[in-house]
């Protein structure tokens, strides 16, 4: 039982794209259809393969932005102008055609919707992805867990998800959103600008007295500079989980 179910994480499964949705001026969402999903928890990912009429092929990984939800999943891409993947999935992919892809995968940088623990998210970049997808599964399970998101962008104009964001965090007095700009904030911006320290944090975070679990996800020079911030502030190492964008090609 355990044997097929690792296989069937393994083996490619064909999607198809039902919808896009633009989320920035270089990211999208992609809403697949895939028949046969297993399910998955908030945080793993999917390997995406891509194969040319020449045979050559290539895969990524993306971690899924969306709560459980049966056979529907989302993707969301941040596009690298220089990319040989992530420009096809955002401006070439539409609606109707198919993706191949295999999952779920990962088993650490996972929250469980039972957790009771308070946690916090820190995401820079497309980093926030897998933050999305626990902060949808708070939702849609109707969790009480408190959660904090820290997210780190550049600018207003590379914000993901930043309405929908700000209408959860109004929404609920257990959900708190803060957004860190690195290079240009918005017009009437109070805070500072500029990268995550821990003054900053001190601000944003529960103290490390009160053992947050802590999910880290980004580019992996954010991911380490964050995961080494948390230790030099006092959070306990075995209570902080990351996953690192870095290239991914096979
Ligand atoms: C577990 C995991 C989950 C991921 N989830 C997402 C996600 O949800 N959304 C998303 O947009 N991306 C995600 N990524 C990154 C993604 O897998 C690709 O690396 C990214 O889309 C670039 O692929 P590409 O083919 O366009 O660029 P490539 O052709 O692979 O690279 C082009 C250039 O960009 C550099 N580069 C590649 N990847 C990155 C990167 N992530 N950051 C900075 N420079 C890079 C390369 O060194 C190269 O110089 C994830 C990566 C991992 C490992």
């Amino acid at each position: 039982m355990a044997r097929a179910a690792v296989l069937g994480r393994l083996s490619w499964r064909a999607a198809q794209v039902v919808a896009v949705r633009d989320e920035s001026a270089s990211a999208r969402t992609l809403v697949l259809d895939v028949p046969g999903w297993p399910g998955h928890l908030p945080g793993q990912h999917v390997d995406v393969r891509l194969t040319a009429e020449d045979g050559y092929s290539t895969q990524r990984s993306y971690s899924i932005a969306s709560a459980p939800a049966g056979a529907r999943l989302e993707l969301t891409v941040e596009r690298l102008e220089d990319g040989e993947v992530s420009p096809y999935l955002t401006q070439v992919l539409g609606s109707g055609d198919p993706l191949e892809l295999r999952g779920p995968v990962g088993g650490w940088f996972i929250w469980h919707p039972g957790d009771l623990d308070p946690a916090l998210l820190l995401g820079g970049g497309s980093g926030v992805v897998p933050l999305m997808a626990i902060v949808r599964t708070r939702i849609a399970t109707a969790s009480t867990t408190p959660m904090r998101l820290v997210y780190s962008t550049r600018t207003p104009d590379t914000v993901l998800y930043g309405d929908q964001l700000r209408r959860l965090g109004e929404r609920d007095s257990a959900l708190q959103v803060d957004l860190v700009y690195t290079r240009r904030a918005p017009p009437g911006w109070e805070g500072p600008v500029g990268r995550l320290d821990g003054a900053r944090l001190a601000t944003l975070a529960w103290p490390p007295a009160d053992r947050p679990a802590c999910f880290v996800c980004g580019p992996t020079g954010f991911a380490e500079a964050v995961a080494n911030l948390l230790v030099d502030q006092g959070y306990a190492p075995e209570r902080i989980r990351t996953e690192r964008f870095g290239p991914s090609g096979a």
